[in-house]
């Protein structure tokens, strides 16, 4: 039985005065469900101290690859372990489509979570042109096969996988949970040809305008076992119905 997890990223938004806000708003919630928060790295240590005492894990939006050195501005995955995290988004469509990482460097940046001690949470997803050219398989398929080739299936053991078609994030329109549904059971599918047991328990979460008025249908999806959120991440209202929802689909 998988447990339902609930991601959100914030991107590059926020105060320290809004965190402050936000957070304490998700720690009063009772919801039950598994939520990791995503915030800048500038308010990594804040939000740590404010989720202390709660059952709120931290993770990161991105990291570099490499351990240590002259890398200006990056930051390495032991910094986020030692800033409190557990996880951190790799490959978001963003850093690929924005700065233009590639599938190579995802599979980096997931190995160098995996080294320390870190869950990636590892983003696939089509644009709206692969979409159309009816290419969306072939497209997620190709960057999980990147990532497993450089980290082996056992890489999965220890991860999370995020379907967010390019299309659906940050543009209010989502997936029908059904064409999210035919992907999460491909992605579960292809990693079950490698490693029966590890497609049976990971984790695989829909991204693309998740809100509080649709999370409750995504969520009856066998395959979908939570979502990533980005706009819905900063309203504490709402994310707090999303991780109730989560864990009612799962009760
Ligand atoms: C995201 O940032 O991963 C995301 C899915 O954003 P949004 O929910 O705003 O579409």
């Amino acid at each position: 039985m998988r447990e339902p997890l609930v991601v959100g990223n914030w991107k590059m938004n926020g105060t320290h005065e809004s965190v402050q806000s936000l957070v304490s708003s998700l720690v009063k919630s009772d919801s039950t469900c598994q939520t990791v928060i995503c915030p800048p790295y500038v308010f990594l240590s804040h939000v740590q101290s404010l989720i202390e005492n709660s059952e709120i894990e931290l993770g990161a939006q991105n990291l570099d690859w490499h351990k240590a050195g002259a890398y200006t501005g990056e930051v390495s995955a032991t910094m986020l372990l030692d800033s409190g995290c557990r996880y951190s988004i790799v490959g978001h469509s963003e850093r690929r489509g924005i700065y233009g990482e590639t599938n190579e460097q995802a599979a980096a940046k997931f190995g160098a979570c995996l080294s320390a001690g870190i869950k990636p949470i590892l983003c696939l997803g089509e644009t709206h042109e692969q979409r159309l050219a009816g290419k969306t398989d072939r497209v997620v398929e190709e960057q999980l096969a990147v990532v497993v080739e450089k980290n082996g299936v056992s890489g999965f053991t220890d991860a999370i996988v995020a379907y967010e078609p390019v299309w659906a994030i940050g543009t209010g329109e989502t997936a029908s949970p059904a064409q999210a549904e035919s992907v999460h059971q491909m992605i579960r599918d292809s990693l079950s040809n490698s490693d029966v047991n590890i497609s049976k328990d990971i984790q695989i979460l829909y991204g693309g305008s998740v809100s509080d008025e649709n999370a409750a249908e995504l969520f009856e999806m066998e395959n979908i076992d939570g979502a990533l959120v980005g706009g819905a991440s900063l309203k504490a209202g709402s994310f707090n119905i999303i991780r109730q929802l989560a864990s009612q689909a799962a009760g």
